[in-house]
């Protein structure tokens, strides 16, 4: 089933120019076509399917600073400032607020752990609070249980996933950029090494720089242009239930569940990390980089089945411009749904939090989340194909991180002071295959 999601009107006509083409309308490509809209740049923005309807309309929401890896933790910082001034500047509404984020845990090793991760937040300005057992208990009341104890991060907060992307997409059109849904990127051209267009379903649009952000389609497409970007994609699934819970924390993270309060009320229910691998051609191709990764979650990951082949999204096939692609035939990924973990989801929440027990399921979806080996997203243009520049593979965490993202892309494509330092997001870093051969780009 689909995630709950806005719908936005698409621009009339393709434009033959643009000074930029952002590929991909989820959270990433919206904000980079939205900064960019506003340096006065002329923006095109194509979307094979929907505005947000692959993983940022079917993510929890949590916009969050709290256990953020440090290379990630700078852009969480801005990105929250900049969820604020969104709203003030172009008057949508994404649903952000701060409501701070609750962990609640009887584990002392986790405990130690987020108190460990607090010292370092600290030393980079970040204020987060470890609650001690009396302080956990008080502030889960709504659980009826006692713990050891808990973190609240009271300048985090959560966003709708439902409305946010749209919501950027219309101050995209309001700036003047234009947006065309059902219009999928085939490919780029390039003149004299340079990038010169891009090619899509519906035409050519001339331009010197193309963004790819194209989540978990952005590896195969890359492999069209020469460019290794290792990704695998897990299926994750959660669901929503109706509004009458009372007195529940907006966003709370249990190692059983966590529970989310969405807009219209409701609540988002997941199990934290825990997903299915559908293996692909390119999940094989690679998988020595993905091991390490899959060794250390083998508790919360499970085989899956052949969704992921007939997706396509992973597809190892080289496809031309002139024809129709996977993405295509694959408007928007809506993997099925694990039913074990809905339900298991589902149970577990009832006990953790008995108001949950007025409420019905209201819908069940799963989302593929793009993942890099080292769970850090890369963003950065790429040296052989100058003008070409790559933002995906956000691991998980993309929707909180969504404006800065946007923002440093914008940077980059302008040659601005960059909102953060961009080095540790640079794919060059997956350019070495592991066997060690070091890619052509
Ligand atoms: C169940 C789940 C829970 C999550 N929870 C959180 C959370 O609480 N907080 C958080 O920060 N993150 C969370 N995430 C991760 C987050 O949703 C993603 O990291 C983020 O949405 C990625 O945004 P994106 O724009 O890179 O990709 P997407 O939202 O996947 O968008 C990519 C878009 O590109 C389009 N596209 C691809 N190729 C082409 C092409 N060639 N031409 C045109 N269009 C193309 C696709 O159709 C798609 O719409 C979660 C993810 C899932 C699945």
């Amino acid at each position: 089933m689909p995630a709950p999601l806005q719908y936005v009107e698409s621009s009339l006509a393709l434009p033959a120019a643009a000074d930029a083409v952002v590929i991909g309308g989820g959270i990433v490509g919206v904000f980079a076509a939205y900064y960019l809209a506003r340096r006065g740049m002329k923006v095109a923005l194509v979307e094979k399917g929907r505005i947000g309807a692959e993983q940022s309309s079917r993510n929890w929401g949590w916009c969050r600073q709290q256990n953020r890896d440090a290379r990630e933790l700078p852009i969480a910082t801005k990105s929250l400032d900049l969820w604020d001034r969104f709203a003030a500047e172009s008057g949508e509404d994404t649903g952000f607020r701060r409501c701070g984020l609750l962990y609640l845990s009887n584990s002392e090793e986790e405990l130690a752990g987020w108190a460990r991760w607090r010292d370092f937040a600290r030393t980079v300005g970040v204020t987060t609070h470890m609650l001690d057992s009396a302080q956990a208990t008080e502030r889960g009341r709504a659980t009826g249980k006692p713990w050891k104890g808990g973190v609240f991060s009271p300048t985090d907060g959560t966003a709708d996933p439902a409305s946010a992307a749209p919501a950027v997409a219309r101050a995209i059109l309001k700036l003047g950029g234009t947006m065309h849904q059902s219009c999928a990127a085939r490919g780029i051209e390039t003149e004299g090494g340079r990038l010169s267009s891009v090619v899509t379903e519906h035409g050519t649009i001339r331009t010197t720089t193309a963004i790819l952000a194209g989540g978990a389609w952005a590896s195969s497409f890359c492999r069209q242009l020469g460019i290794r970007f290792p990704q695998a994609a897990i299926r994750s699934s959660i669901l929503a239930v109706s509004p009458g819970a009372i007195g529940l924390p907006d966003a709370l993270h249990t190692a059983a569940v966590s529970v989310t309060r969405r807009a219209d009320g409701g609540y988002t229910l997941a199990i934290s990390g825990r997903g299915r691998v559908d293996p692909t051609p390119q999940q094989l191709r690679f998988s020595p980089q993905f091991l390490p990764m899959f060794v250390k979650r083998w508790r919360s990951l499970a085989p899956g089945g052949l969704e992921g082949f007939r997706s396509g999204h992973e597809t190892l096939a080289r496809w031309r411009l002139d024809a129709p692609t996977p993405m295509e035939r694959m408007r928007i990924l809506d993997p099925a749904v694990d039913k074990a973990t809905v339900r298991l989801t589902h149970l577990r929440a009832l006990d953790l939090l008995p108001p949950l027990q007025n409420t019905s399921i209201a819908a069940a979806w799963a989302g593929y989340i793009d993942s890099t080996p080292d769970g850090v997203p890369g963003i950065g243009e790429i040296a052989a194909v100058p003008g070409f520049i790559l933002a995906a593979g956000f691991s998980g965490h993309g929707f909180g991180i969504g404006p800065g993202a946007g923002h440093l892309i914008a940077d980059i494509v302008t040659g601005n002071e960059p909102i953060v330092d961009p080095r540790p997001y640079h794919p060059d870093r997956f350019r070495k295959s592991a066997w060690g051969k070091v890619a052509d780009f």
